[in-house]
């Protein structure tokens, strides 16, 4: 029998299908051929890489999960797989891909009227279209449920004004999701690129996702009409479920990131000679390889699990919090800790584990940050909101 592989080291391989065996091949070598060869140069010189887009949807990776509309309707395992190697190459590139499939094409599928599904999803699937999700705002993202941008009737038209920040793809943007505060409680609009009084400004010097187009939305005096308003998104509840949509791909894609690091520092620590033999040879090498491959595995089989939970419809927002903590917790020391077995040359862009580090302070903070998804899954526990 071969010795498992060190970054599979659970064979969650033979938990999956053919298919998905097939969609997590194709995703692979995809990353391995066009996107990890682009992310040094796209961190350092922070390049949203579009010329990626069409590619993404050529494999048909925008809304992966939803039936219909040009969509390929896979399950939540494969999704979850599909980020897991998006990671693999760069937060960003997940990223984009998160907020286009869960977070947009999910919402509009969940909450748009059929002109609405009709209109946007096959376009977004095709990846001639990108869209943004706007939920947060400069005052606590933490909690959006004190949104200040509003919109008013006027006549058989929306009014909106206010504004958004920290928004992934906003610069790119054909469409935005603006959540907005009216007399009849949180809901949610399609604002197109090019509508009057709409304007984005790219976030410039973000230490973290440099690769991803990070934007904040002003909105004065912006006409909508009625047909832009997305029928079942109602209260804050239809925002946090598309958040824990996007959540899920957040679960696995940290493994990615991980995955890439102990990959890094193995073939390091191989070659790397130090007091006449090789560092992979040393004890305190290999007990912080185990400790990473530890953390990895059990991150990897939560993600598993949490598919077949969520395939079952049994995936508790708790559930989905728990594992987002986790996995990007686990992600992240991973990748500190491969940083630093990678000495002086572990600072430098010509290896992934500091990119991916700096990455993951996002990740740990967008999409709620660790103490919030901590308070959520205290709250299942006691049955007592703390927040
Ligand atoms: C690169 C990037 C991309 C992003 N993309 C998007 C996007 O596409 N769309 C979107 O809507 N948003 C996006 N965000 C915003 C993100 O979701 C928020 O930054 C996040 O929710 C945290 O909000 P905040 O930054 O305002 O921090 P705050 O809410 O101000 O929190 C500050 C600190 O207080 C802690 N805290 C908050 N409440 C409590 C409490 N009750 N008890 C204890 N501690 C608490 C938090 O954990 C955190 O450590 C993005 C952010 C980044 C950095």
């Amino acid at each position: 029998m071969s010795p498992p592989e060190p970054v599979d080291f659970f064979d969650i391989r033979a938990l999956l299908d053919d298919d998905e065996r097939l969609i997590r091949d194709t995703v692979a070598r995809f990353v391995d051929r066009e996107v990890a060869p682009l992310m040094a140069e796209c961190f350092a010189t922070e390049r949203f890489p579009s010329e990626l887009v069409a590619r993404l949807a050529e494999l048909g990776l925008f809304g992966a999960t939803l039936r219909g509309y040009g969509c390929a309707g896979l399950s939540h395992t494969a999704y979850g797989l599909i980020c897991e190697e998006l990671e693999r190459g760069d937060s960003s590139i997940r990223s984009c891909v998160s907020v286009q499939s869960s977070l947009v094409m999910g919402c509009i599928f969940a909450c748009g009227s059929e002109e609405q599904r009709s209109r946007w999803l096959p376009e977004l699937a095709r990846g001639t279209k990108l869209g943004c999700f706007a939920l947060t705002e400069s005052h606590g993202g933490s909690d959006p449920g004190r949104m200040r941008t509003h919109a008013r009737r006027h006549g058989g038209d929306w009014v909106i004004d206010g504004a958004k920040l920290w928004i992934t793809n906003g610069a790119l943007e054909d469409v935005a999701i603006v959540w907005a505060v009216t007399d009849d409680g949180i809901k949610a609009f399609l604002v197109e690129k090019g509508t009057s009084g709409f304007r984005s400004h790219v976030i410039k010097n973000k230490l973290s996702l440099r690769a991803s187009s990070t934007a904040e939305l002003e909105l004065a005096d912006v006409h909508v009409p009625d047909s832009a308003r997305l029928p079942d998104a109602n209260g804050l509840k239809a925002a946090l479920r598309c958040l824990d949509e996007a959540r899920f791909g957040i679960a696995w894609g940290a493994c990615g990131a991980a995955r890439d690091c102990i990959d890094t520092v193995l073939s390091y620590t191989q070659s790397r000679e130090l007091f006449g033999r090789p560092l992979s040879h040393t004890q305190l090498i290999q007990t912080r390889l185990a400790n990473d491959v530890r953390q990895l595995t059990a991150a990897q089989l939560l993600a598993w699990r949490l598919a077949k939970l969520k395939e079952a419809g049994a995936a508790t927002t708790a559930h989905i919090s728990l594992a987002k903590w986790n996995n990007v917790r686990a992600a992240l020391d991973v990748a500190r800790d491969c940083r630093d077995m990678l000495g002086a040359a572990g600072v430098t862009l010509d290896h992934s584990p500091m990119r991916h580090m700096l990455n993951l302070e996002t990740v740990i903070t967008y999409e709620g940050t660790e103490s919030i998804h901590e308070l959520i899954v205290g709250r299942e526990l006691t049955g007592q909101g703390a927040f």
